[in-house]
């Protein structure tokens, strides 16, 4: 069978009716640039991860560099990112005028390891922006108590991790400031972009929002250097519609996870481990292999489709080059880009088509089994 990585079709389809429905009220309001769908969708998704506040804006890139910037964060300040993170963490730092520093992840956990962390405050260290990736908490505790400690804002890159719980308490208000992503193929995915920024600040809150139009506070003069990034009322209407089933959706997403424990835990592959504090939100099911990419083209010689998050850390990519720091800089970054795999998961994907993963990952580990003491003769 054919088993595809994402289908952010299927949501539509099961809640084609309501979906619809919502689409038609806004074309038919005359308000198609803010107003009360977005003001709706903003409560609810405040409420659902336990913000005082949520604000809706273009895209999780926005809510990243927009959130960054209403924390005063920009030129000649440092921020401490995961060096495994997705470019655009990187690039939100970049884009506010501060300078990403790398610390290398937790190899269990994959997510920005907090003694790591400490070691690299140095006197210009504004913020630490951990990212929850792959939909698992990062180890909140602990960096928060860095961030106190030193004074440092505690960002979260949250763009994974829609229904995911750190310590029994929803991700949308550990930290400072809490940077969501709606982008289609999220948890919690619009029919387009889409990203919010929630926090328990007030004032924090009022920037971003500031941030957000143009600047523009009172009497249409602006008073900062603002852009233009809003959520669509459109997109807010359909997250409006989606944001009730995130809880099934990602239940259902922990029971593939469970599968595929109970499937390949017994394989030379090495398995997605969740700290006892963590309920992940398995956005993605990342395994590990010295393989991988051998692994990769037996899936796809079977039509399962996988995808790599990520093969290249951002050190080693082009606009993030700084002098002295190249390959081998961040050995278990770079060790990580080459040995993760990421196998299909999502709230529509089938037992069948688990099954299917299963089923081919055995027999990859089985040839291999068998492929190996000829190897070793040879
Ligand atoms: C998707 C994602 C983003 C960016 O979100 P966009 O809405 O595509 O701008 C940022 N960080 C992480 C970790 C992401 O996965």
């Amino acid at each position: 069978m054919n088993v595809a990585f994402h289908d952010p079709l299927a949501a539509y389809r099961e809640l084609q009716a309501e979906i619809d429905d919502a689409v038609a009220r806004v074309l038919g309001s005359g308000r198609y640039v803010g107003g009360g769908e977005v003001e709706a969708f903003e409560a609810a998704f405040a409420d659902h991860c336990g913000a005082g506040h949520c604000i809706g804006v273009a895209n999780g890139f926005d809510a990243l560099h927009l959130g960054l910037r209403a924390l005063g964060i920009g030129a000649g300040d440092e921020v401490i990112v995961a060096a495994n993170s997705f470019a655009a963490t990187v690039l939100a730092v970049r884009a506010v005028g501060a300078c990403p520093v790398f610390v290398e992840p937790s190899e269990a956990t994959f997510n920005l390891d907090p003694e790591r962390a400490e070691a690299a405050i140095g006197p210009r260290t504004r913020a630490i922006l951990p990212t929850h990736l792959y939909g698992q908490p990062a180890d909140l505790q602990p960096l928060l108590a860095l961030a106190r400690r030193h004074g440092l804002a505690l960002v979260e890159d949250a763009a994974q991790a829609h229904g995911a719980r750190y310590r029994g308490r929803p991700i949308g208000a550990h930290g400072d400031l809490v940077a969501w992503s709606f982008y289609p193929t999220k948890n919690l995915g619009a029919m387009g972009d889409g990203g919010a920024v929630t926090t328990n600040d007030p004032t924090v809150a009022a920037a971003v929002r500031t941030l957000g139009q143009y600047g523009i506070e009172r009497d249409r003069s602006a008073a900062s250097l603002g852009v233009n990034s809003r959520l669509d009322p459109l997109q807010a209407a359909i997250l409006a519609v989606k944001l009730p089933h995130i809880e099934a959706w990602n239940l259902r997403r922990r029971r593939i996870a469970d599968l595929y424990c109970e499937g390949i835990g017994d394989t030379e592959v090495a398995l997605p481990h969740a700290p006892a504090w963590a309920d992940p939100a398995w956005h993605l099911y990342v395994v590990r292999t010295v393989e991988r990419d051998v692994l990769r083209r037996w899936l796809a010689d079977r039509d399962i489709a996988t995808d790599v998050h990520y093969p290249v850390p951002p050190h080693l990519q082009p606009a993030f080059v700084q002098p002295d720091i190249g390959r081998g800089a961040f050995p278990v970054a770079e060790r990580l880009a080459a040995e993760v795999l990421s196998l299909p998961i999502g709230p529509h994907l089938g037992d069948d088509a688990v099954g299917a993963v299963i089923d081919a990952v055995r027999a990859w580990d089985r040839a291999r089994r068998d492929a190996a003491p000829r190897a070793g003769a040879g």
